[in-house]
């Protein structure tokens, strides 16, 4: 009898293990919680309804159509038993010969509890869509709100985390508020709406080139992006809150600015990263 790879995780770690087993002489069972591959790159698009989930979601068993010695199960793994080689999942053990964990990451609050309670992650389509959601409620909500102060702190929203993903979360955040939502509320004074982009260290993009944070920078000067304000909370009081003080671009020039972002009490944050994990609760 052949024996039996499992692969946990499909996303592009464990597909890439099951398409490099297609001609070895092994039965391989590729097992996820979700039956589709999410393209994680294009999440940000779906938060800010650019794309419809289905657009970068593509369903697991598609994929593996054309491998013949590879099967799918869709089960959450709970744990591993490596006594008795075996996954531990919601629909019982699966045994294994050889295992590979491609399980991916997960969303890294840096400490920082308050955005934690506070805030989304983008890390799944129903994070993306959660996003979306919110943002849509929130100028239903708008409309509705007497009170200027209340109406326009509704329409401010705080993007944590200067990397890529936080960067083009924020530029497309803009593009849909202002390309299309502001054509859908006319009654709302688009002058109230405020995109924030919060980020710990003195620049943007930080692992890449600093011409490319300024232009970065620039970018989303263009498209409203930052924060003309003096100082911004983004919650929890003194322990564990998020404050945002507003910089300059490196030239020097004026309008709305990105800020820094400081954790009292836990250590300096860019914000929402991604870390490697176990299974979360596995026996070993
Ligand atoms: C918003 C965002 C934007 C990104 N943009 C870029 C980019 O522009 N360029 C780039 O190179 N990278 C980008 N990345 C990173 C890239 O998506 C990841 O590096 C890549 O997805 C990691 O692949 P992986 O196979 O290791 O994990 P993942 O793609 O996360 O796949 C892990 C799989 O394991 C499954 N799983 C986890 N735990 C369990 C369990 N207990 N039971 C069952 N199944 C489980 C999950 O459902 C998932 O399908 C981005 C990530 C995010 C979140």
């Amino acid at each position: 009898m052949r024996p039996t790879v499992v692969v946990v995780g499909a996303g592009f770690g464990g597909l890439r293990a099951v398409r490099a087993l297609r001609r070895a002489p092994v039965e391989v069972v590729l097992v996820d919680r979700h039956n589709y591959h999410l393209f994680q790159p294009l999440l940000y698009q779906v938060a800010t309804a650019g794309l419809e989930p289905e657009q970068i979601a593509r369903p697991v068993r598609a994929i593996l159509r054309g491998q013949k010695n590879a099967d799918f199960r869709l089960v959450e793994v709970t744990g591993l038993d490596l006594a008795q080689r075996q996954l531990v999942t919601d629909a019982g053990p699966i045994p294994y010969d050889y295992l590979v964990l491609a399980v991916g990451g997960e969303t890294n609050f840096f400490g920082l509890d308050a955005v934690r309670r506070h805030g989304f992650a983008l890390k799944d389509l129903p994070d993306a869509l959660g996003i979306r959601h919110h943002v849509l409620r929130s100028f239903e909500q708008a409309v509705l709100e007497p009170d200027a102060d209340r109406r326009r702190a509704l329409l401010t929203f705080v993007v944590v985390g200067g990397g890529p993903t936080g960067v083009e979360m924020a530029g497309a955040l803009s593009e849909l508020i202002r390309l299309v939502l502001a054509r859908d509320y006319p009654r709302l004074n688009i002058k109230d709406v405020r995109i924030l982009l919060l980020e710990a260290a003195d620049r943007l993009l930080g692992g890449f080139p600093p011409r490319l944070s300024e232009a970065a920078a620039r970018t989303l000067w263009r498209k409203m992006v930052g924060d003309p304000g003096p100082y911004a909370d983004l919650g929890g009081g003194s322990g564990g809150g998020v404050s945002h003080r507003p910089t300059r671009p490196a030239d020097g020039q004026t309008g709305p600015h990105h800020g820094r972002a400081d954790a009292p009490g836990a250590r300096p944050s860019g914000g929402v990263r991604d870390r490697g994990r176990g299974l979360s609760g596995a026996r070993r």
